[in-house]
């Protein structure tokens, strides 16, 4: 049995790993007055610039050409990218808070400026040679929209399964296959693609190129048609014989599929900030509603019974916040961040979904309508649990973590 003798020894040991493990790492989930700025900017260009199109873009199913221009404007597409290469030279944490806000507005956007920000600008901006990176960050930072392009029909979860191609020929390479869901296809002009340059060596000739619109080869499919971000283009991207020189392979040939699974990482906490902001949006959407609405004689949200519900749903939205900042600032910090990455990503989509159908209920039958937003929010929701890892490869990924930090 346990004596007091005991418990204040494990008090003092519990004290000594709660100091320790956290002594490393700054406040994490607070922000600085740079970033609360960056943030404000963000909410301001989401309600002035994309609100009163959103309804058009989803009629026309296509992204608005003059607010992907103000994207470009406002430094929201080259957040990292250092400054003198035409960028905003800010951190991670910023690329976070940009796809929070304009997700709480419309995700067609949001998805546009994560992919680019947090996929495509770092993988060019880390791996890039002097020459690329003089050629493509400052295109990326003011005026050319980024894919990229790993997924086909045979390979998605099994990313690394790919079929497409890569074959040496003198200083070229010659890219043949067709890449499947590639978001921002439709009006990107650089490609950041995955190929095997040595199927003999499996996965270990997956290999990372920069491609150009234009490539002789390069053609882009019909979008899909989808359940949400129906404005959001996906595509599918096919090369039939595409000559790409040696000199547009991004960093070391047969490394692809590190680049690929450690930027996916990052990316993932970037879809968990678009499913926090998609969550507050519908939120926001949802409280003035229920304050007005009356029944049985008092305002719906009089009702404790749904008071709890709203609180509950409020919890969850905030703890989903805090594991995006968290995460992102462990990046930021070069500390371990994988776990959380997924975690993060796991655990904002769940929320996210149960978000979206809450507040359609509490909205009542206007809810389904589309005369309110919510029927988009619950749309645009279910990506959250597929793309950049679907739900269970992030549960692999934590169990696989936790198996490994309790075995050794
Ligand atoms: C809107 C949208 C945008 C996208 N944008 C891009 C993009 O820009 N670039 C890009 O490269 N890709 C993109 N994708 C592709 C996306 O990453 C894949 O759809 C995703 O990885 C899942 O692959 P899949 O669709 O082939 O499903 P599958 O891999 O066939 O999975 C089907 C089901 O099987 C489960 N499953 C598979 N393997 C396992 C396992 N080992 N254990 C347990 N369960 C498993 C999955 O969790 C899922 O539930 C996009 C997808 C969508 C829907």
């Amino acid at each position: 049995m346990l004596g007091l003798k005991h418990l204040s020894a494990i008090r003092h040991i519990t004290k000594i790993l709660t100091t320790r493990s956290y002594s490393a790492v700054p406040p994490l989930t607070k922000l600085t007055d740079d970033e609360l700025l960056m943030k404000e900017a963000f909410a301001k260009f989401a309600q002035e610039k994309i609100a009163p199109k959103v309804r058009q873009m989803e009629e026309t199913k296509t992204q608005d050409p003059e607010i992907i221009k103000g994207l470009f404007e406002n430094g929201f597409m080259g957040i990292e990218i250092d400054e003198e290469y035409g960028g905003t030279g800010s951190n991670f944490m910023t690329t976070i808070l940009a796809v929070e806000e304009l997700s709480k507005v419309d995700s067609n956007i949001s998805i546009l400026v994560d992919i680019h920000n947090s996929l495509t600008n770092p993988l060019i901006k880390r791996l890039g040679t002097a020459e690329q990176k003089q050629k493509y960050l400052p295109k990326l930072a003011t005026e050319s929209v980024s894919s990229f392009a790993l997924s086909e029909a045979g390979s998605g979860s099994d990313a690394f399964a790919m079929k497409t191609t890569a074959k040496k020929e003198g200083s070229n390479y010659i890219l043949n296959g067709t890449k499947m869901w590639i978001s921002n296809s439709d009006i990107a002009d650089i490609f950041i693609l995955m190929a095997n340059a040595d199927p003999s060596k499996g996965h270990r000739g997956i290999t990372t190129f920069i491609l150009e619109k234009g490539m002789e080869g390069l053609s882009i499919g019909k979008k899909e048609n989808k359940l949400g971000l129906v404005a959001s283009g996906t595509c599918m991207v096919h090369l039939d014989n595409v000559k790409v020189p040696e000199e547009n392979v991004l960093g070391e040939v047969g490394k692809g599929y590190q680049y690929a699974a450690g930027f996916l990482n990052e990316g993932r906490i970037g879809i968990g900030a678009q499913m926090v902001g998609l969550s507050q949006g519908c939120f926001d959407a949802t409280i003035p509603y229920l304050l007005e609405r009356k029944q049985f004689g008092k305002e719906i949200y009089s009702f404790q019974g749904l008071q709890y519900q709203v609180a509950e749903i409020a919890t969850l939205i905030e703890a989903a916040r805090l594991m995006v900042y968290n995460a992102a600032r462990l990046q930021e910090n070069g500390l371990p961040f994988l776990k959380e990455a997924a975690m993060c990503k796991l655990f904002t989509s769940q929320v996210a979904q149960k978000v979206t159908i809450a507040c359609i209920d509490w909205m009542g039958g206007v809810g389904f309508t589309k005369d309110f937003p919510h029927e988009k929010f619950y749309r645009d929701v279910k990506a959250g649990t597929i793309y950049e890892g679907t739900s269970n490869i992030q549960m692999t990924t934590i169990a696989k973590l936790i198996g490994r930090q309790y075995a050794s």
